[in-house]
Parts: structure tokens; C-alpha cells; sequence
């Protein structure tokens, strides 16, 4: 049996988490044979709307999420900083933390990889990491000339071709994504409708017992 080697860093805002972001985390550790994977909830962000709900109830939200599952770990790094939640940062401290020769793999969704030149310090992202990305069948890759040449010089075709490098490389994999998305669970619960089986059940018992999204916006 081969070791597991490698912390992965999946980031969002998880307002709510819910079964499509836990299915991918927990396949991405497996496929990339990670010993750890890093579910970090974001404070303020750069790219996106501001999360509807405050950052405590996030995280206790996604630490009842993972609670029993070895290897998932809600990481509130990014909720501990003041200012935008860059990834650089969080790699970097990340990095510093684990050291230089443990792979570090940065995960983000196929949409992600196509805004990834509006990230701030974007290209040095790889230098700390690699860049793992979920893509549904059928993906389309950016089209952007620009996007395509960095593809193009980073790319492997698999494990074997990244894990004895500690960053650097970018991977793209083919996931069986659920359609499930955290906007359509707030509607949902402000709609009075059940989020049942959308959410883990000590998710679902968190939002009940602190009255969360009963409304559009939530405190
Ligand atoms: P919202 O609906 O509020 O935009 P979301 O469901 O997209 O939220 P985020 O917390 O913004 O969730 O996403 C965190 C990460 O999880 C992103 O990289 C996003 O691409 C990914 N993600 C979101 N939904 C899914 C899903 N159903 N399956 C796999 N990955 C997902």
C-alpha cells in the first residue's frame, strides 16, 4: 500500500457546507493519496459576493460537518487574518508550517481555473503548490491564449507525474460532481422547504437550533 504524502487546501465561503463540497474533499484525498485535506472557509472575498452568514457559524457548520472523518480538517486560518482571504497567504503560511518537501495541492473547481489570472500574485501560486482541479466530464478548458500557454507549461497527466514534487505542477481530474450548491440550500431553508440529505444531519441540526437562513440574509 503506498503512503499517504500531501496536505490539500480547498477553500469557499461553505455558507452552507453541504454534500457536493464534502464528497469532492473527500475523493480529492483519495485519488491524490493525501494525508491531510484542509477545508478553509474564507473571511473576506476577493473574487465573490460576502458571505450572508458570520464566519463563527460557518466554521462550526463545517467542523460538525467533518467531526469522524480522519484526514478532513476545518481550518479557520483565513478567518483568523484581517483583510481579503488570498490564497497566496494561506499557502504561504501553509508552506511555512509543513515545510518544503510535503506535496501541497491547491484544489479548486474548473470555474475557478478560468478566473485564476484575477487571483492576486496568481502566478506564484504554483511555486508553492500544486494546482489540482475538479472538472466535471465534458470540461472545457479557458480558451484564453493566455491561460492556455500556462496550462500548457504546467500540466501532468497524473499522480505519478506530481507527487514527488512538493509544488509546481497542475492536474486536472475528472470528478463525479453532485449539483448541489449552497445558494440553492439558503433558498431552500428561506423558502421553509427541507435541505435534508443536502446537508450532513449535524449540519442540518446546527442551522435548526441557531435559526440560520430562515430569511434571505442571515446574520
Ligand atoms: P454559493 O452557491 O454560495 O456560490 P457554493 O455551493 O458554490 O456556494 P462555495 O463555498 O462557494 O460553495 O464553494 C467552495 C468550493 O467548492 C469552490 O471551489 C466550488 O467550486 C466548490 N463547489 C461548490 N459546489 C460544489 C459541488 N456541488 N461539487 C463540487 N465542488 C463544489
Amino acid at each position: 500500500m503506498t503512503q499517504s504524502r500531501g496536505t490539500g487546501v480547498f477553500g469557499g465561503t461553505f455558507d452552507p457546507v453541504h454534500i457536493g463540497h464534502l464528497r469532492t474533499a473527500l475523493e480529492l484525498k483519495s485519488r491524490l493519496q493525501m494525508s491531510c485535506m484542509r477545508l478553509v472557509p474564507c473571511s473576506i472575498t476577493p473574487h465573490r459576493a460576502q458571505p450572508v452568514t458570520a464566519a463563527h457559524h460557518r466554521l462550526a457548520m463545517l467542523q460538525a460537518a467533518v467531526a469522524g472523518e480522519p484526514g478532513l480538517v476545518a481550518d479557520d486560518l483565513e478567518l483568523k487574518r484581517s483583510g481579503p482571504s488570498y490564497s497566496i497567504d494561506t499557502l504561504r503560511k501553509i508552506r511555512a508550517e509543513i515545510g518544503d518537501t510535503e506535496p501541497l495541492y491547491l484544489c479548486i473547481g474548473m470555474d475557478s481555473l478560468g478566473t485564476l489570472p484575477e487571483w492576486h500574485c496568481w502566478q506564484q501560486l504554483i511555486d508553492l503548490a500544486h494546482i489540482v482541479v475538479a472538472g466535471r466530464p465534458g470540461w472545457q478548458l479557458p480558451s484564453s491564449a493566455q491561460m492556455r500557454s500556462w496550462i500548457a507549461a504546467h500540466r501532468v497527466r497524473g499522480l505519478e507525474d506530481l507527487c514527488q514534487f512538493a509544488a509546481g505542477k497542475l492536474l486536472l481530474l475528472e470528478l463525479t460532481l453532485l449539483p448541489v450548491s449552497s445558494t440553492q440550500i439558503r433558498a431552500a431553508l428561506a423558502s421553509g422547504q427541507s435541505v435534508r440529505y443536502l446537508v450532513p444531519d449535524p449540519v442540518l441540526r446546527y442551522v435548526e437550533e441557531n435559526g440560520l437562513y430562515a430569511s434571505a440574509g442571515t446574520a
